[in-house]
């Protein structure tokens, strides 16, 4: 059906690529490409049989990009690098009518701000090229978009309240580590939190709102109201919304390691002289922490993530949790990585396969709650991350 091209080598990469390699009535031309070529081969080669073509890119450079792009002549790019490579990747698509998917908003690498201004500004040249941009296609940014327009779809005529909540309750067996790229994750947790009421952005102290929650199958977890990207595009495209937040469970061990990377400085995202040589403090940490991408082998216990929904549904109160529990173990044996980076690569692949079959496809730049829900839901059930629904219980918000 397509040629797709894979950017980005990493945990998320990895499993992008395996659930990829199962489809391959869909993805019928399939390339890796990355900074460090030896990890697109090494990854090409778990898969084996010579399915896998690999290449080396600079992201960062659009014209490094355009080169492959015309030699590989993808339909489609499915963005699994750094969100700082977002808008020149979407560039080089533009410059060579080649469509764009991506898990995570663009961020510039000296200042940790996530909106989607960047990106929404390309609207209208995507549009005019006749070429599709679905942007925050893993699962948060990503299925909880398609939870929520799911459930405003099927079950709601207005959506009154919305509480993403995100549960990692497996054990890595590791003092501290990150279960995506760290420096893009201690970015996005030490902000300032910030939710939507009434119209209006409210901004909290970092993990200054907590309470615990009860998760699916693993009970309950002390959960965080953080800032997350999904946040912005949900309240524009659900405009009934009155309240919307997002939860994330955090350890104590977890939280004591974080206040000490910010108080020694090594958060630090503005670059220092060290030894003569100009380093940024944050990326120096990224350089000596676990690599995520390894973490899977002893990860036990697994993610819950989902999203609680109250409104009315023929002139009746309702309340509506639906979510997804994924096993790390379970994630590591199909594709050698943890849940965080399966819960996000398999939605990224059911997202361009969306694409090829044309049910996803229309000129602009789009978040994923845009489209119809229903044939990605179906997917979900048939490619590892099965979905449960709960109607009128006590959402405990
Ligand atoms: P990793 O750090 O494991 O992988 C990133 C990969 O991108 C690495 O292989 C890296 O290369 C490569 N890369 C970085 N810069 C460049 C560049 N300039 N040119 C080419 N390749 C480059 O990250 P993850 O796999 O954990 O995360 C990938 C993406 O997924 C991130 O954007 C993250 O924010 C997003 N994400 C989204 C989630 C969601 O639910 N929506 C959840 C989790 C992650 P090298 O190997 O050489 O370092």
């Amino acid at each position: 059906m397509g040629r797709v091209l894979i950017i980005g080598a990493g945990g998320v990469g990895t499993v992008v690529v395996h659930k990829v390699a199962q489809n391959p009535e869909v993805f019928t031309e399939v390339m890796l490409a990355s900074r460090t070529k030896s990890k697109c081969d090494a990854i090409a080669q778990t898969i084996g049989g010579g399915k896998i073509q690999t290449a080396q890119v600079d992201a960062d450079n659009v014209e490094d990009l355009i080169r492959l792009f015309n030699s590989f002549k993808p339909e489609l790019v499915i963005n699994v690098a750094l969100p700082y490579q977002d808008l020149t990747i979407m560039d080089a698509c533009l410059a060579c009518r080649v469509n764009y998917l991506d898990t995570a908003n663009y961020e510039p690498k000296d200042e940790a701000k996530y909106e989607y201004s960047w990106q929404w500004a390309y609207q209208d040249k995507f549009k005019e090229a006749g070429l599709t941009a679905i942007l925050g296609c893993g699962f948060d940014p990503g299925v909880t978009s398609v939870f929520t327009a799911y459930a405003a779809k099927h079950h709601f005529d207005e959506l009154h309240t919305l509480d993403i909540v995100d549960c990692n309750a497996g054990d890595h067996g590791k003092a501290f580590a990150t279960n995506f790229n760290p420096e893009i994750n201690i970015r996005e947790v030490t902000q300032k939190g910030k939710y939507w009421e009434n119209g209006e952005w409210v901004e909290t102290e970092p993990h200054e709102i907590h309470k615990p929650l009860n998760y699916p199958n693993i009970g309950a977890k002390e959960s965080y109201v953080i800032y997350h990207e999904e946040l912005e595009s949900l309240v524009k495209n659900f405009p009934t919304l009155k309240r919307a937040r997002f939860w994330m469970t955090f350890g104590q061990e977890y939280l004591t390691h974080l206040r000490v990377i910010q108080n020694i400085g090594m958060a630090r995202i503005d670059p220092i002289i060290y030894n003569g040589v100009e380093i940024v403090p944050i990326q120096f940490l990224k350089a000596v922490l676990p690599d995520p991408g390894e973490l899977g082998e002893n990860y036990t216990g697994e993610t819950s993530i989902g999203c609680r929904i109250t409104g009315i549904k023929d002139g009746k109160e309702r309340t509506y949790y639906i979510y997804n529990n994924c096993s790390h173990e379970a994630a590591f044996r199909e594709t050698g990585m943890q849940g965080v980076s399966y819960t996000t690569g398999v939605p990224a692949m059911i997202g361009a396969m969306m694409f090829f079959k044309g049910i996803w496809r229309k000129p602009g730049v789009f978040n994923v709650e845009e489209f119809n829900p229903d044939p990605f839901m179906e997917q979900l059930n048939i490619h590892g991350l099965p979905w449960h629904e709960l109607f009128d219980i006590d959402l405990e918000m």
